[in-house]
């Protein structure tokens, strides 16, 4: 069977742009990606995703942030899918179109953030260090309470 592998969207324009505004000034990339199965059980629509996705996306722009891609699955959890979390599929498929369009994703320089362990999961194949956010993982190279406080780790990182 044929399956729709990972629906996107992304903006590609001026890249050096991301979600929180601190991230916005040191010129990284942010990516997120999404387990969305409700659009596989029917609870919501694609075009709802795509409509809060957007409303998100318009309020972090007018704080001066950006997200540079959004992934999400649509597929339930018996579909066998390779995009669902805990699979890489969706941060693969990100490195990949980034690099089609001349951006090399620095995975030693990146980090997985995430509040589920599934994402901790997901960045592990790929080495890419991880950070998990309200409670600890043992998986997990990082515990921070929130995202704004794994935001302020980043930037100070280096
Ligand atoms: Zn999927």
């Amino acid at each position: 069977m044929r399956q729709k592998y990972t629906s996107y969207q992304y903006s590609f324009p001026k890249i050096r742009k991301t979600s929180v505004r601190g991230f916005t000034l040191i010129e990284l990339l942010v990516v997120v990606v999404t387990n969305q199965r409700g659009i596989a059980k029917g609870i919501i629509t694609e075009e709802k995703l795509k409509q809060i996705h957007k409303s998100m996306l318009d309020k972090i722009r007018k704080y001066g942030g950006n997200i540079d891609a959004i992934y999400f699955c649509p597929h339930d959890v018996s579909s066998g899918c390779e995009c669902r979390k805990p699979k890489s599929g969706m941060i693969l498929r990100a490195i990949e179109d980034f690099k089609n369009h001349d951006i090399e994703i620095d995975l030693e320089r990146s980090y997985v953030i995430g509040d589920c362990e599934k994402d901790i999961i997901a960045g592990k194949p790929l080495e890419i260090k991880t950070i998990k956010i309200g409670g600890y993982s043992p998986l997990a190279n990082l515990t921070k309470k929130s995202l704004l406080e794994a935001v302020g780790f980043i930037l100070k990182r280096d």
